[in-house]
């Protein structure tokens, strides 16, 4: 990951970025990164924002050669990554929310959002996007997040350098993806379980048509995340469904 990597001070989001070099041919691995975004995207159309140089906006570039299914795994991979890198680089403890966020202390520090192109139905390539709340203060957080979000250098009480999570990042996905290419879900699985803040936990599921209560009780193979209801049965409900809320 990131043998070629393109850096700018602004773009509209680094994932339509490395999408349109995705077209264009670029090299499996691609990196692409920004300073800030003027339309950073989250999931379901929500948006996703940064003031310039504070956080770590980045998105990569795959080519994989597995079943569309099973793509939604490649942001538990990304979710597993990024919690590890915090990990080492800062010392602090971050957890995943299912499917595609990280917290500390009960408060977001990043988001993942991974898009996918298809040709037929071969999967052409994804682009999986993260931005990592890194030098931001409470007041540089966007208004309706500054009870929800926080960042690390908040957490910190210092700054940290985003040149060392950019390169804890790559390392540790290289190692994590070797792994997983070997090893399939149940190491995704394992890692993703160690690394988790959903599993275990009382949460509501919003769908279009309402929502519903459970208790999340695991990860399975597409990414999906599996609730026992509150009639006692197992239901798998996936991220491009449902959003969720930890009760
Ligand atoms: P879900 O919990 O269902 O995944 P989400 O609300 O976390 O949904 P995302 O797509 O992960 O949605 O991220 C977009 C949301 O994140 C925005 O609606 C906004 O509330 C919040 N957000 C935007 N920028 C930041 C930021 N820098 N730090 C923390 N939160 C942010």
């Amino acid at each position: 990951l990131g043998k070629e990597l393109h850096i700018y001070r602004e773009v509209s989001s680094t994932n339509s970025i490395a999408k349109q070099m995705a077209k264009s041919g670029a090299r499996e691995g691609t990196i692409v990164i920004s300073g800030t975004q003027s339309a950073g995207r989250g999931r379901m159309q929500r948006k996703w924002f940064c003031p310039p140089g504070k956080g770590l906006l980045l998105s990569m570039l795959l080519r994989p050669k597995i079943s569309v299914q099973f793509i939604p795994q490649l942001t538990l991979l990304t979710a597993v990554v990024v919690a590890e890198t915090i990990k080492k680089v800062t010392g602090c403890t971050a957890g995943i929310k299912w499917p595609n966020d990280i917290y500390i202390n009960n408060k977001k520090v990043c988001g993942i959002l991974a898009e996918t192109s298809f040709s037929r139905t071969n999967v052409e390539h994804v682009i999986i996007g993260l931005g990592l709340n890194v030098n931001l203060n409470t007041d540089q957080l966007p208004p309706d997040c500054k009870d929800t979000g926080t960042s690390l250098s908040i957490e910190l009480g210092q700054r940290v350098s985003r040149i060392s999570l950019l390169k804890q990042f790559i390392t540790s996905w290289d190692e994590h993806l070797q792994s997983f290419m070997k090893e399939g879900h149940p190491y995704l699985r394992s890692k993703w379980l160690e690394n988790n803040v959903t599993i275990g936990k009382k949460v509501s599921i919003n769908k279009r048509d309402g929502s519903l209560d459970g208790l999340a009780v695991d990860v399975s193979e597409k990414g999906g995340l599996i609730v026992r209801l509150s009639d006692g049965s197992l239901q798998e409900f996936l991220a491009e469904d449902v959003s969720l809320r930890n009760n």
